[in-house]
């Protein structure tokens, strides 16, 4: 077969690679239906984060289950999963306590950028749908394996509560997925950090009721404008870095919680700072698993539609222009078709 390697800094190669093969009786082999390119994956595309050889690619994964080792009980050939980008056995106490991303026996994924994918610890980390899923609820369900289940994770893990303020940064397709998420959750007023129309746009259908489009001390006062002087009960990082961080401890009122899911590149905290914030912080590689049954619920009952936010389509062996069309800010997900 033939899957996505990267040898440095935008080198994109779709490349002979061998068929992945059962290799402990845990496993599951997929044929992916649809995978697709993480925001996080332009963090080594791009330079920033260092890595020493060519790597496979690929984390966001949904497809047919072709073949498990002999241990696995709940996961049957012909089903149609969803998994997470980090493996659980969802059976640890991490795990029971809902915090699968963090499993005892984690292992992180990557090489689905593939047509063939072996998923470790296939009982603990996999979802199966009863039935196969219609072809155009692929797009969505697909969703659910990162980009929706961290975003969900964002306004989880930030207290959103019915009538309360929400304010998202970062308007990446986790950022917009977080608006999404806060709007499920019945956030009265949700207020979307981005300066660029079409995600502005696409945060306004997510629900987004207000847009900002400064930033660093203006962005702030701009959010306490909106606030009542207080600042937001909840505020989501959605990217990673020091100025969205601060920009989200800052933006949220005393008493009230900050979510990080984006992964964080330089961002060091000031104790002062922190200490006289006086805020909830919580966050994290998103506990997918724990979410995925409801996520998938959602899409397959046509209740959300989180594929929205792919908006550039691709035969999988183009996937050096998806990443491309990321890199440059033309795309804001790129899915890729096996
Ligand atoms: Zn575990």
């Amino acid at each position: 077969m033939q899957g996505t390697m990267l040898y440095g800094p935008r080198d994109i190669r779709f490349e002979d690679r061998p068929e992945p093969t059962i290799t402990k009786p845990t496993d599951a082999i997929l044929r992916l239906s649809a995978t697709c390119v993480c925001g996080s994956d332009l963090w080594p595309y791009r330079g920033i984060a260092e890595m020493k050889q060519p790597t496979p690619m690929g984390h966001e994964y949904c497809g047919i289950v072709e073949e498990v080792g002999k241990e696995v009980r709940n996961i049957k050939p012909g089903q149609f999963v969803v998994g997470s980008f980090a493996t659980s056995d969802n059976t640890c106490l991490i795990c029971k306590d809902g915090y699968q991303s963090s499993c005892l026996q984690r292992e992180f994924m990557s090489a689905a950028q593939a047509p063939l994918l072996r998923v470790p610890l296939a009982d603990g980390t996999l979802v199966a749908t009863r039935d196969l899923p219609p072809k155009e609820l692929i797009a969505s369900l697909l969703a659910t394996s990162d980009v929706l289940g961290t975003g969900w994770f964002a306004a989880d893990a930030a207290n959103v509560r019915p009538g309360r303020t929400a304010v998202v940064v970062g308007d990446g397709a986790v950022g917009l997925l977080a608006v999404l998420s806060a709007k499920q959750m019945g956030a009265e007023r949700i207020i979307a950090m981005s300066r660029h129309g079409p995600r502005q746009k696409l945060a306004r259908e997510f629900g987004a009721t207000d847009i900002v489009t400064e930033r660093g001390e203006e962005g702030i006062a701009r959010i306490k404008d909106l606030t009542k002087g207080m600042g937001a009960d909840s505020a989501l990082e959605c990217v990673g870095t020091q100025e969205s961080m601060m920009q989200a401890i800052r933006s949220t009122r005393p008493g009230g919680f900050v979510s990080y899911v984006g992964v964080p590149h330089g961002v060091e905290l000031h104790g002062e700072q922190l200490f006289y914030a006086e805020v909830h912080l919580h966050g994290g590689p998103a506990p997918v698993r724990r979410y995925l049954p409801e996520l998938i619920g959602l899409v397959l009952n046509e209740k959300s539609n989180p594929g929205r936010v792919f908006d550039l389509m691709l035969p999988l062996n183009q996937v050096a222009d998806g990443y491309r069309a990321m890199d440059e800010r033309r795309a804001i997900k790129t899915l890729l078709r096996p």
